[in-house]
């Protein structure tokens, strides 16, 4: 007879729960690293606020290898005297806080003594640092938790942090890493974040010896979202000064033409500090209600002040989150904050009082419509500036279309590009491309989920994706389904296509199935609607007629009457208008046959 013994497992749980132990200082701070340092941009993040604590003006950042091999960050400010080093990597070592009092009026970036021993213990870490009144610096290196000896060694008063080989003894975090291009934009997003609170540095970010990202370090915050962002964004910013009594708000937000598909570009500030919070987010996003399409985010740059005793910092780890001591009055002053910078920008007056003569064909315009009309003259103005349509002349408020779909009729098509149309006003031009996206988008969003929507392909298709799109193909499966795509795992990275959306007809589905995926990746944690709203945009841009494509008469007067009937005919699905409108007025003007002869 066989003995019996005892599953593996017993025995293991056994040695485990043998007794209560106090881990080693190496064991608690890795699993204190665990919380701090989730990435390399984590890094990046503790080491810039060690450098703004030490009050320095200059912020250098180097990175190899997306962070993996390297973060090096090198600041001017204040050092730390050599016989200090080994209590800065000492775990709940910190010069910020002395008592727990302190903790409720914290003014620096850091106060749990916890980053530097983190990152020393998944990584190989040097300290290098020189006070200004020493004339040579201390170092320190840090190895896997354990401090080996230091040297001395001229350098400029500051301190540089190197951190090698991130998550070397970690694998686990090192295998959840993702693309160095993912992990990259992380850490630009960080650099970028903090420069815009701390305009008065001057920030420098290299990835592997290229210089990426620079700011001057004027003090000027749109200085820096023109780094950020590029002078054309940064030029149409508008400010928002606002203050009552339980907080003062300043920053910057985009017109209503200059939106996002996502809110990852609102960014905010708590006293200095980047905080992400998804009800600021909602409170600016009220605050451009009909302003904007469903689905379209500004881009926002808030600073909050409010008294330090009215938020508590310390309830996250790396300190993103925070909270606030009355959440519905600070949502409402950054609502009504946000909310008046804008009505006060948006061109309502220009448009009401252009020498009494009104877009509505003469008719006084109601209030609310002339509202909604800001929108779209900040599109077509936008989108003019961006790409200089008919230069300077068109900068007037009467390029904008009117809300809703015009009746059209067709007169023809430009350049293979545009059809040209008379309303009931004016002229209006459309960008066939544009117009046939938002078609699609609005067809396929409505039509998604019902049976009839696919269309059996009669060559099935075999498209072959590399890992990481393969994973994201895959894992989107269920939407492209519901979308009308039939698609399949075939083998090793490869997917049959059987059917694709009877709309789409016509389009090669591998570009529709390797566009439906291009920089999914991107979106970290997205909601199924968005993904499925994204996925639905690029299909539909790619199978979209292009621009130089001849349409026949009757494919353009179609595409005319689709757009009419579409919800939001003036824009395509990413924003950009569809449509240019020069009204009857303009016109009159234009050939001078109104006004002063
Ligand atoms: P914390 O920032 O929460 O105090 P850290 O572990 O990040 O904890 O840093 C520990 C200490 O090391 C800090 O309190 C500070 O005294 C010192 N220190 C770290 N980085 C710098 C730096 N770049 N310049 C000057 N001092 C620094
Ligand atoms: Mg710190």
């Amino acid at each position: 007879m066989l003995e019996w013994k005892p599953p593996r497992w017993t025995a293991l749980r056994y040695n485990i729960c043998m007794s209560i132990q106090i881990l080693s200082e190496e064991v608690a701070s890795q699993i204190a690293a665990g919380e701090v340092v989730e990435r390399p941009s984590s890094v990046v993040k503790e080491l810039i606020e060690n450098a703004l604590d030490a009050g320095a003006d200059q912020i250098t950042v180097l990175v190899k290898e997306a962070g993996r091999r390297l973060i090096e960050v090198i600041d001017n400010g204040k050092g730390i005297p050599a016989e200090e080093l080994k209590l800065a990597v000492h775990r709940h070592a910190t010069s910020k806080l002395k008592n727990a009092a302190d903790l409720f009026r914290v003014s620096t970036l850091g106060f749990r003594g916890e980053a530097l021993a983190s990152i020393g213990s998944v990584s190989y870490l040097t300290l290098l640092s020189r006070v200004q009144k020493e004339d040579l610096g201390g170092s320190i290196r840090v190895e896997g938790g354990e401090v080996l000896p230091a040297e001395d060694l001229g350098m400029p008063p500051g301190t540089t942090v190197r951190v090698e080989h991130l998550f070397n003894n970690v694998p686990a975090r090192l295998k959840f890493l993702k693309t160095d291009r993912t992990e990259k934009r992380h850490i630009n997003d960080m650099v970028s974040r903090y420069s815009m609170a701390n305009p008065g540095v001057r920030f420098k970010l290299h990835h592997d010896d290229e210089l990426v990202f620079q700011t001057t370090g004027s003090g000027h915050v749109r200085e820096v979202i023109s780094a950020v962002y590029g002078v054309g964004t940064a030029k149409q910013m508008i400010e928002v000064i606002y203050e009552d009594e339980n907080l003062a708000l300043s920053g910057y937000i985009s017109p209503p033409g200059l939106t996002r598909s996502n809110r990852r570009e609102m960014l905010f500030y708590v006293n200095q500090r980047p905080v992400s919070d998804p009800a600021l987010s909602s409170a600016v996003t009220q605050a451009y209600h009909t302003l904007v399409m469903k689905g379209r985010y500004p881009i926002a740059i808030l600073f909050l002040k409010l008294a330090p005793d009215k938020v508590d910092v310390n309830v996250h780890p790396t300190k993103a989150e925070v909270r606030f001591e009355d959440k519905g009055e600070i949502f409402k002053a950054v609502s009504r904050g946000t909310r008046r910078a804008l009505l006060a920008h948006t061109p309502v007056q220009e448009v009401s009082s252009l020498r009494g003569v009104s877009l509505w064909g003469g008719r006084a315009p109601e209030h609310n419509q002339v509202r909604r009309g800001v929108d779209s003259t900040w599109t077509a103005l936008n989108r003019d500036r961006e790409e200089g349509v008919f230069g300077q002349e068109l900068n007037s408020p009467q390029i904008s279309a009117p809300i809703g779909a015009p009746i059209l009729r067709l007169i023809g098509q430009v350049a293979a590009t545009y059809l040209i149309a008379e309303g009931p006003d004016g002229l209006y031009l459309i960008d066939q491309h544009a117009a046939h996206e938002r078609v699609l988008f609005e067809k396929l969003t409505a039509e998604r989920g019902e049976e009839h929507t696919s269309q059996t392909l009669l060559d099935s298709a075999v498209v072959e994706f590399s890992p990481a799109s393969a994973d994201l193909v895959k894992e989107h499966i269920p939407t492209l389904k519901k979308l009308g795509f039939d698609v399949e795992e075939f083998g090793a990275g490869s997917f049959v296509i059987r059917s694709v959306p009877g709309l789409l007809q016509g389009s090669s589905p591998e570009g529709m199935l390797r566009a439906a995926v291009e920089d999914l990746e991107v979106d970290e944690t997205p909601l199924e609607r968005n993904i499925e709203q994204k996925i639905i945009a690029r299909v539909c841009k790619r199978a979209a007629v292009k621009a130089g494509q001849v349409l026949n008469p009757k494919e353009q007067k179609q595409l005319l009457l689709d757009l009419e009937a579409c919800q939001s005919p003036r824009t395509c699905p990413h924003g950009r208008p569809t449509m240019i409108y020069l009204s009857v007025d303009l016109l009159e003007r234009k050939f001078g046959r109104t006004g002063p002869m």
